[in-house]
């Protein structure tokens, strides 16, 4: 689960990661207090969308008044912001976060992402840090001083040092960048993280050391045992057709192809797609049904596929094992009652009474095409679409 800026400045925060003072803002009346509360000569509004890449899309601006503060704010409030990471249909900006001007020194990069080759987080930094940290580690990667964390004791407080030196830190700031490392490497586990990345990590003139902007991800699968972080989650920035699968306890991502897939088992799933895909067509999305594929989660299904335009043909795929096949296909036939499809539909169903499924297929209404082999049917839906 992706999270905004301020969201992740909040829990670094709480653990000793020290980050600007600043609040969020969703209206430029709020962001022109904030700016005032803040007190400081310059403020940074910042559009709090997410994706990177902000700073030279015009998302991240310096006001030297409360009131030039709320000007920004009125001009990025609902703004389309495209940046090298939203795609060309931009993201629309919601929320600011007003923030203190701080006087830079120098920009860095401090980054931690889990390394499933070795199965351990692996610390990243850089001095050269900022907006340009992709080039560099395209065009020089060893300028990159990676630092791998044994699970079993931790970020070792030596490991610390090795990065507060790689990063060119002397003196008594050597101190609290070891700090800064070590307390986000706590806050990385504790709140069980995908990616924690700071770019930039900050050194203020004054000897400062503070993360200017954190990119926080959840890992998916532990969020159950995080209740405290479940309003951090921002429907507004997730896919809709996502949301209302996750609802129906199906599992959708939707993709670029116009092959719509429905099927039960992730493997299943996959394999479905490389068929399509050696058919000759591109599937639209993974959609994983689950073991119980009933009339009602069916419907949900249908009802997803063809909410998405791009879908020129069907194809189901299901496998009977725990579940009848002659039930999945009366679910299909119900679930086509409450939902309209307009395009074809290529049906496999194999497994528990595959032989009573087809005839009830055959009978129905619509004119389902049956398959009975899995190429067969990758096959038969290519075809269809071509038509
Ligand atoms: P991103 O482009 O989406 O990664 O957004 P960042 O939060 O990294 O901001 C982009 C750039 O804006 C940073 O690299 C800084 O150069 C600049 N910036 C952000 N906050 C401040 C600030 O408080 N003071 C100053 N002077 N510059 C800032
Ligand atoms: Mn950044």
């Amino acid at each position: 689960m992706k999270i905004h800026e301020y969201q992740g400045k909040e829990v670094l925060k709480r653990y000793g990661v020290p980050v600007p003072r600043g609040q969020v803002a969703k209206t430029a009346g709020e962001a022109e207090r904030i700016a005032r509360e803040l007190g400081t000569k310059v403020t940074v509004i910042k559009a709090q969308i997410h994706a990177g890449g902000r700073g030279k899309a015009g998302g991240v601006k310096l006001a030297k008044s409360p009131d030039e503060a709320r000007q920004i704010a009125e001009h990025m409030l609902g703004m389309t912001l495209v940046t090298q990471q939203t795609g060309p249909e931009g993201k629309k900006v919601l929320q600011l976060l007003v923030e203190e001007g701080l006087e830079i020194e120098r920009e860095l990069y401090l980054g931690m992402v889990i390394d499933r080759a070795v199965a351990r987080v692996v610390v990243m930094a850089s001095a050269q840090g900022g907006m340009e940290i992709e080039e560099v580690a395209a065009r020089d990667p060893d300028a990159i001083l990676k630092v791998y964390v044994d699970p079993a004791v931790g970020l070792m407080p030596f490991q610390a040092n090795q990065i507060a030196f790689g990063l060119g830190f002397d003196g008594p700031t050597v101190k609290s960048c070891a700090k800064f490392v070590r307390n986000l490497y706590t806050a990385f586990v504790a709140c069980d993280a995908s990616l924690a990345e700071i770019n930039p990590l900050v050194v203020t003139k004054d000897g400062g050391v503070l993360a200017l902007d954190a990119k926080i991800n959840l890992d998916d699968n532990a969020l159950y045992r995080h209740p405290e972080y479940a309003d951090l989650r921002d429907l507004n920035e997730e896919d809709p057709l996502e949301t209302e699968a996750a609802k129906n306890g199906l599992s959708y991502i939707k993709l670029d192809g116009e092959v719509g897939c429905m099927v039960n088992g992730a493997g299943l799933a996959m394999a479905t797609m490389d068929l399509i895909q050696l058919a000759g067509s591109m599937p639209a999305n993974f959609l994983d049904v689950g073991g119980t594929a009933g009339a009602d989660r069916v419907a949900a299904a249908f009802r997803i596929l063809m909410s998405d335009s791009h879908v020129r043909a069907v194809l189901v795929n299901i496998f009977g094992g725990i579940v009848r096949c002659d039930r999945v296909a009366n679910g299909i036939i119900e679930a086509m009652k409450t939902v309209r499809v307009n395009v074809p539909v290529v049906v496999r169903l194999q497994g528990t009474n595959a032989a009573e499924a087809r005839q009830v297929l055959q009978t129905a209404d619509f004119p389902f095409q049956v398959a009975d082999e899995l190429a067969e049917a990758a096959q038969k839906v290519v075809a269809a679409l071509r038509k």
